[in-house]
């Protein structure tokens, strides 16, 4: 079965196709099927609502099923921000760093222990229904930890360099292999989820011939 991949972000794609590695399924990018230039906006106000927006937007312009997923940090003592404006909370055209910069600056007088954070990612599937698309599943994942002092290592993407694990004592997820951050992501867990529910939607889909 083709799926494509209702992603832009070349961090995502690539954490992504390692997660989802299953001979049976053949992933394909937006570029793949002439959709490269295609921009979703993300209207939503969950993580939800926008990885819905994304998949059937796909799903419907490509005539194959797709995948999307909605990620973003929510910060604790910051009432959940940046939330799902994650990617442009230090405006719209922010870089990470910018990002990273008005995170640290937001945190400035919080306390260490009060700095508790979690990556969270909502993926959905749709599938396109009479020349529009309809989401079929939608699975998510979540990454606990906490918000450090200041960036430490240049790995991953986003807000990795600021971003502790839960149990990492002081090592950011911006120090980790992207082997290491695929085991304990909220990407990775979200599909984890998704794959019995993949595994059961397809055999259904087989059934109903
Ligand atoms: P998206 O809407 O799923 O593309 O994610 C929105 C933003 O959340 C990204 O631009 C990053 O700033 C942040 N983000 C999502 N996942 C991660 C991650 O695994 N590490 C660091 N930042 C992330």
């Amino acid at each position: 079965m083709k799926i494509v991949l209702a992603t832009q972000n070349r961090g995502k794609l690539r954490e992504l196709s390692v997660l989802l590695d299953d001979p049976s399924l053949e992933l394909v990018t937006l570029d793949d099927v002439g959709l490269g230039g295609l921009e979703v906006e993300e209207t939503g106000d969950t993580f939800e609502a926008n990885a819905r927006l994304k998949a059937e937007a796909v799903a419907q312009r490509a005539g194959l099923p797709a995948l999307a997923d909605d990620s973003g940090l929510e910060v604790d003592a910051l009432g959940g921000r940046p939330g799902v404006l994650s990617k442009r909370y230090a405006g719209h055209d922010a870089t990470d760093a910018d990002n990273n910069a008005r995170l640290l600056a937001e945190l400035a007088q919080t306390a260490l222990d009060a700095r508790t954070a979690r990556f969270r990612c909502v993926m959905a599937l749709a599938v396109p229904q009479g020349g529009a698309a309809r989401t079929v599943l939608v699975a998510d994942g979540s990454c606990e930890g906490h918000i450090a002092p200041a960036a430490r290592g240049d790995g991953g993407f986003g807000y990795d360099p600021l971003f502790v694990p839960s149990g990492w004592g002081q090592r950011t997820l911006g120090e980790a292999s992207p082997a290491e951050k695929n085991e304990l992501s909220h990407r990775a867990e979200a599909v984890r989820a998704l794959r019995p529910q993949l595994r059961a939607w397809r055999i259904q889909m087989d059934a109903d011939g």
